[in-house]
């Protein structure tokens, strides 16, 4: 091996060495809405920070917890027997203080008196703007996990949580679809995700729906009308539309009250799937996800990343600045309301 690739290697094993002695404690907490997998992210960030030799404090309640001090030791057997399980047992929470320069402070404070030399946050959109606005104020690293069942973080291709509920969309829209067949109705199912549309129109392909009713369109035109525009489904009298709830879209009641004003004919129902799509065991993919990514925000730590969010691009983890993963909106792929409605035919 030539001599500067030698001197580089050791440069770079020093640089970690320093970067190591500097951490010792690594703190852990879950923000904003809960997300299956988020059990899993845990116990992968605590496993493999132990692994390297840091302590552990669990974070309860978010950034509230940090505000509130209810902060303790975590240990390789605290994260036992969690990996299959939905929600958090650090418990979540959103927190207006922390958006106060003095609820920060407070969580400062809080951070020094454990020892805590580093943060991973797992959470969504909202937990990585806290987090990038606390950074920016205390010198403290900090490295986020996409936790979040609306996949709305630009720089990764999945968050944690996602695949989960969108199987449970699945499910519902499945059962769904026998009474809907049987008595010959329209059906309306609201799923979550705020500004994201992705459940809807993914959860749309999944159940063989008739179409995705999403705010990135309705913006641009009526679509309840066009749908019925150009006729429900021909070959069959039940129909089923996935509705994003956002106000852009009205809403699947909103929706439903529209078609019994202006198309009597058809016999419409609504089902809210509400917070039925956050709970239950992740599938194998959130699992999978979450361990990858909370060993990887260890590695980024003791590589001397900071202020990183960490990514899934094409099955490989990669590092994606806060200031990137929250400014940018992720763009739904338009083609594929066009498949929806050509598979409906
Ligand atoms: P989900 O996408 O599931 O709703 P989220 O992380 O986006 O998750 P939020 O409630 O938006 O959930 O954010 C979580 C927490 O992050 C907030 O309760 C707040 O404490 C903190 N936070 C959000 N925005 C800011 C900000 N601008 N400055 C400081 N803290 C913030």
């Amino acid at each position: 091996m030539p001599l500067h690739s030698l001197l580089y290697i050791v440069h770079y094993e020093l640089c970690i060495i320093k970067i190591m002695a500097k951490i010792k404690t690594i703190g852990v907490l879950t923000s904003g809405g809960d997300s299956p997998g988020m059990n899993a992210a845990i116990r992968a960030v605590t496993r493999a920070a132990i692994s390297h030799e840091f302590n552990v404090k669990g974070i309860y309640r978010g950034y509230r917890g940090l505000v509130e001090n209810e902060i303790v030791d975590f240990h390789a057997e605290d994260v036992s027997n969690i990996i299959h399980r939905g929600g958090t047992i650090l418990r979540t929470a959103r927190c207006k203080e922390f958006t106060t320069p003095e609820g920060r402070k407070k969580a400062y404070d809080n951070i020094c008196k454990h020892g805590i030399d580093a943060l991973v946050v797992i959470g969504g959109d909202g937990t990585l703007t806290g987090a990038k606005q606390f950074a920016s104020e205390f010198d403290i690293p900090i490295v986020g996990i996409p936790g979040t069942i609306d996949n709305d973080l630009y720089g990764t291709d999945h968050t944690i949580g996602y695949d989960t509920a969108l199987n449970t969309i699945m499910w519902c829209v499945d059962r769904i679809r026998d009474t809907a067949n049987s008595h010959e109705r329209l059906f309306f199912i609201e799923v979550m995700g705020r500004e994201a549309s992705f459940l809807a129109l993914y959860g749309a392909i999944a159940g063989g729906a008739e179409a995705a009713i999403v705010p990135e369109i309705s913006l641009e035109q009526d679509q309840l009308a066009q749908l019925i525009e150009h006729g429900f489904r021909t070959t069959k009298k039940s129909s089923i539309v996935l509705v994003a709830e956002n106000p852009v879209t009205g809403g699947a009641m909103q929706l439903a009250e529209r078609v019994r004003k202006e198309y009597p004919q058809y016999d419409v129902r609504v089902t809210i799937l509400g917070h039925l799509q956050r709970g239950g065991s992740p599938t194998a993919q959130d699992r999978i996800l979450a361990s990858r990514m909370g060993a990887t925000a260890i590695e980024a730590l003791v590589e001397g990343q900071r202020n990183v969010m960490i990514g899934d691009d094409d099955e490989q983890m990669i590092y994606v600045p806060f200031s990137k993963a929250i400014k940018y909106e992720k763009a739904i792929d338009r083609h594929l309301l066009e498949t929806i409605a050509r598979l409906s035919k």
